[in-house]
């Protein structure tokens, strides 16, 4: 399985390389240059599978010759060994037809865990393997520098630096990320907002001698194999509503479009997925580009669901390089007029080809307080806030079609906005009661490149 780069002049990769890249040198994203089919026969024998099992199945035809099949099953084995409840990603029925696949059961309580911590061993075993040591870098609005925290810590051969806006996660997020007492943790705190840390890291990525010298990984949402793993939980939610026999729709709360690409690509492979519907809070940037054709950016508002306050959805890319019958150029010169202006115009062939698979829309802030109200008295689910974005969005989809929504956190992550909307304060599961209790460990930094690098630096071996 070869990859490439959706702006077509990098380097054309294998799994492994593409994985230990993250972001492709010509500034784009890598993908398969196909996407492998399951025929209805394949799919039907999934049903009755375990999570582990499935993950196999679907997984394998990407992975190429990065793994054998058994240290694969393995590695998967190991990854999800640390999630609370044995169907991984257990699915509750909220409506009729309407069904909530909770994402939320791995350590740091949100979906992110279901790609970090396979791609944790997936990183340690290519790196043992070859001997080489890697430094891992990401900027956070909480929940993937936890998720990536909790994946690596302690694994030889990798040193992670996670740069999160100081003062702007919640107390919980902050605790997830500064309690890990591993040597090989680094938990930063930045002067300024989300968008602070992600230009660093950005600037450090295209800093090719810096890239080179510290052996750069990139954990974000646009490491392929990010994706990869979340193509998984699509399939075991399908079959277990009766596809391939039967359609079903998916709604997922979205911000960096990590997740419902994982759908996507899901759909590519044959699971009949009837639509896909984007859910976004009132940062609505995909909501109105698909509505509109205009994709434009205008300025963070803050919400109560924070992991989706984003201003330009990176993974979006990848959806438009299809939709522009994979011309690489085409992309490159959407991006560039992204930059230079802050926003383009989708044509109208590719606006079609997107409409056909994703539908979209939003809540407000207090559609979505009503919505943990509502839920919780009359099914008592307790939805966190970016989970209730998705289920008022969904409830305007439904359909004769099955819709399952993806709850993507825990509501004990998000207990403010959840007390502010149901009156009770969720509690952390026992496994982690004591997180209040343990001491921290974080270094303040300004928001300055040249010291940040020295720092990283300073901190790895020579
Ligand atoms: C990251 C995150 C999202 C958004 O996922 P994307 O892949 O960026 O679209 C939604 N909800 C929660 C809780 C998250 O942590």
């Amino acid at each position: 399985m070869k990859y490439i780069s959706t702006r077509g002049t990098a380097p054309v990769l294998d799994f492994r390389a593409t994985m230990l890249t993250g972001l492709a040198r010509d500034g784009g994203l890598y993908l398969p240059e196909h996407v492998p089919p399951m025929t209805q026969a394949e799919i039907a024998a999934l049903a009755g599978q375990s999570y582990e099992d499935l993950a196999y199945a679907v997984m394998r035809p990407f992975i190429g010759a990065a793994f054998d099949d058994d240290t694969l099953r393995k590695l998967i084995a190991r990854a999800y060994q640390g999630f609370d409840h044995p169907a991984r990603a257990p699915m509750k029925q909220l409506a009729p037809n309407h069904f909530l696949l909770e994402l939320f059961h791995g350590p740091t309580l949100a979906f992110k865990d279901f790609a970090m911590q396979l791609i944790g061993q997936f990183f340690q075993e290519a790196l043992a393997r070859s001997g080489q040591r890697v430094t891992i870098v990401g900027a956070t609005s909480g929940d993937t520098g936890s998720a990536a925290i909790e994946a690596f810590r302690g694994l030889k051969n990798v040193d992670v630096f996670i740069l999160f806006p100081h003062g702007r996660v919640s107390e919980v997020q902050r605790r997830q990320m500064t309690t890990p007492d591993d040597a090989n943790v680094h938990a930063l705190a930045i002067d300024g907002d989300f968008d602070t840390c992600q230009a660093l890291v950005k600037d450090m990525f295209n800093d090719f001698a810096f890239r080179d010298a510290v052996a750069l990984a990139g954990v974000n949402s646009i490491n392929w194999a990010r994706v990869l793993a979340q193509v998984v939980y699509y399939f075991s939610a399908g079959v277990s509503l009766g596809a391939p026999h039967r359609p079903v729709s998916f709604t997922v709360p979205t911000g960096n479009f990590g997740d419902i690409f994982a759908g996507y690509i899901a759909r590519a492979m044959g699971l009949p997925i009837e639509k896909l519907v984007v859910a976004t809070n009132h940062n609505d940037i995909l909501h109105r580009a698909l509505s509109s054709g205009g994709y434009v950016t205008d300025g963070v508002r803050p919400s109560i669901s924070p992991s989706m306050d984003i201003q330009v959805s990176s993974n979006f890319e990848r959806a438009l390089f299809d939709a522009y019958g994979r011309d690489g150029a085409a992309v490159a010169q959407l991006m560039d007029e992204l930059k230079s202006t802050g926003g383009f115009q989708i044509s109208q062939g590719a606006l079609e080809y997107l409409r056909e698979a994703f539908a979209s829309g939003c809540a407000s802030e207090d559609q979505t307080r009503a919505t943990i109200a509502r839920i919780a008295a009359d099914t008592g689910e307790v939805l966190c806030p970016h989970s209730a974005v998705g289920v008022h969005v969904a409830e305007s989809h439904l359909s004769a079609t099955p819709m399952i929504t993806l709850a993507t956190a825990h509501p004990a992550k998000f207990p403010d906005a959840v007390q502010a909307a149901t009156g009770q304060r969720p509690p952390l599961p026992a496994r982690m009661a004591d997180l209040f209790d343990r001491p921290e460990r974080v270094t303040r930094l300004g928001n300055d490149l040249t010291a940040l690098q020295a720092h990283i630096r300073g901190k790895i071996p020579a």
